[in-house]
């Protein structure tokens, strides 16, 4: 049997597309592989990490009732995957509450850094899901928002408490912006000033003199005129 024969009918067809590829250049059967590595890896991790959370919550007592509605807990997806004592009813019914938030809108909303949702006891958990916007991304870590909002206030004390943390942030991020602007338009000014200088080097020596009219200095009996562009004087003398 050739080796052709042996592989599978999806490598098959990637061998094909690359021999039809390769002549157009620029088709590579190892990146293709790669990518395929990669997906594979991250499924399977999202699977993990999804299971992680299944295993922590029935390793914990569930509730016997629901935190909002009080009704005996049946199902619940909001435990088995955050460990949140909510009925699937209630998330149904008021999804607007137990929205998911990803790792970087939490910490940037919430003013939260890594350690504080990954350290801080007890750890915050999360479901992987791939980037809607770019499967190159990585994956996001998607938290959910409630006790994303929980951690916070815990760490900033209070709703007053996370505002005026907030309001400093924000007065922080615009002075860092000006200074940007500023360091920017600096960089800007030096970089007109150097074209300039250039410029003004380059016409230097690269023009044509004409001087003006020539001035005689009787007691050295010496004649000479001057560029006024580039200030270069000649002298000579008349015999
Ligand atoms: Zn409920
Ligand atoms: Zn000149």
């Amino acid at each position: 049997m050739s080796k052709r024969k042996q592989i599978s009918s999806v490598e098959a067809s990637y061998v094909r597309k690359q021999d039809d590829y390769e002549g157009a250049g620029g088709f590579d059967l190892r990146e293709v592989t790669a990518i395929a590595e990669r997906d594979q890896y991250r499924k399977s991790k999202r699977a993990r990490v999804r299971d992680g959370n299944k295993k922590a919550s029935l390793g914990e007592l569930m509730p016997e009732n629901c935190d909002r509605c009080n009704n005996k807990m049946e199902e619940s997806t909001l435990w088995s995957d955050y460990g949140f004592g909510i009925c699937d009813g209630c998330r149904e019914e008021h999804r607007g509450d137990y929205k998911l938030i990803t790792k970087t809108d939490a910490k940037l909303v919430y003013l939260l850094k890594d350690e504080d949702l990954e350290y801080r006891q007890p750890a915050l958990r999360y479901l992987l899901k791939k980037n809607p916007h770019n499967p190159r991304y990585g994956d996001m870590a998607l938290y959910l928002e409630k006790q994303v909002e929980e951690r916070s206030l815990s760490i900033y004390g209070d709703q007053g408490g996370l505002d005026l943390a907030r309001k400093i942030a924000d007065e922080k991020r615009s002075t860092r912006l000006v200074n940007k602007y500023k360091k920017q338009m600096n960089e800007i000014k030096r970089d007109i000033r150097a074209k300039e200088k250039f410029s003004k080097d380059y016409n230097l020596i690269s023009h044509e003199c004409t001087y003006q009219p020539e001035i005689y200095d009787e007691a050295k009996d010496e004649y000479s005129k001057r560029c006024d562009e580039c200030q270069e004087v000649i002298k000579y003398q008349k015999i």
